[in-house]
């Protein structure tokens, strides 16, 4: 993923990195000041439904507007918020950011439902449910116009605290969706224990759906597996037309990618139309 739109490398801010202890300083102290003086910004990807070719949600991905490093993505600040016990607070930031923006929204006319991706460290809280409730109340919202994203590693690592929690946020309305799906090795029992109702295929199926024949089969497979147990399948990273064609024949639910948007300021989301863009309607 890009580190930073548009521009230079970030190198030392490789999470993998062994960083050394006045950065470390450094980035933590940044962290923090980002967090009392909202550096951060939700971007909105749109999430397409195939077969009636329109908008069916947003997700949010959090960007951090760096005052001398400019845009810094999440791939790059998430695990060192993670590291430095921030993302707690990082997560409670951008759930109730996304409510609000979500309620913005509907007083413009306009009913959302967004996604936001939570850390593992996010559901080991217990009071998640409750912050998130307290999030819908604040901002008279629903809980079906909240969506929860956590990847599949972490659902299965993490299998009995993911189970709780979103037993909880199910009885507020919120919908669990399991992220990343084919990386993280999960068995069929396990993922029909989990009280998820999405499952999102991970961008690298999609990538090789057209030239791979195994590929192919591998996304086939899912989908017909997430069908029988009731799920709904997004498709992420979809980026031609072609990988459009291909999930749609095989069923796929909704579609999400540079071929129909890439995450935009919220500004742009109500501007934004799917016609415009390249996801021009499929044949038939
Ligand atoms: P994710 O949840 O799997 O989000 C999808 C990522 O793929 C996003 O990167 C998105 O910009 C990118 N993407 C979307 N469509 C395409 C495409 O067609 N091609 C390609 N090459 N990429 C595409 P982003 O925004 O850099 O986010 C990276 C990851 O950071 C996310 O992966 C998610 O795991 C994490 N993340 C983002 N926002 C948050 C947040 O608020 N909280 C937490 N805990 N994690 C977040
Ligand atoms: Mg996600
Ligand atoms: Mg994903
Ligand atoms: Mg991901």
């Amino acid at each position: 993923a890009a580190k930073r739109t548009g521009g230079s490398s970030l190198a030392f801010f490789e999470p993998h990195m062994a960083i050394d202890t006045a950065d470390h300083l450094q980035l933590q102290s940044d962290l923090r000041q980002a967090l009392e003086d909202n550096q951060f910004e939700l971007y909105y990807q749109p999430k397409i439904h195939g077969r009636r070719h329109r908008m069916s949600g947003l997700e949010a991905l959090v960007r951090w507007n760096h005052p001398r490093l400019g845009i810094v993505g999440p791939d790059t600040f998430i695990p060192l918020a993670e590291r430095f016990g921030l993302i707690v607070r990082l997560g409670h930031w951008v759930i109730n950011e996304a409510c609000r923006q979500v309620a913005a929204w509907s007083a413009e006319g306009r009913h959302m439902r967004v996604a936001v991706n939570l850390s593992v460290h996010q559901l080991r809280e217990t009071s998640l449910v409750d912050s998130v409730e307290e999030a819908l109340r604040r901002y008279g919202l629903l809980g079906s116009q909240l969506i929860c994203e956590i990847t599949e590693s972490v659902a299965i690592q993490e299998r009995e605290v993911t189970t709780r929690t979103f037993e909880g946020l199910a009885r507020i309305g919120v919908h669990l969706s399991i992220d990343d799906f084919g990386t993280g090795y999960s068995s069929l029992s396990q993922l029909r224990d989990l009280p998820a109702r999405q499952l999102k295929i991970d961008r690298s199926f999609v990538k090789d759906i057209e030239s791979k024949e195994d590929a192919r089969a591998v996304v086939e497979a899912v989908i017909k597996l997430a069908h029988a147990l009731r799920l709904t399948v997004v498709a992420e990273g979809v980026e031609t037309q072609g990988q459009r064609d291909v999930l749609l024949r095989l069923g796929c639910d909704e579609l999400q990618g540079f071929f129909y948007a890439r995450p935009m300021r919220a500004n742009a989301v109500l501007g934004w139309s799917l016609d415009e863009s390249a996801g021009l309607a499929p044949a038939s």
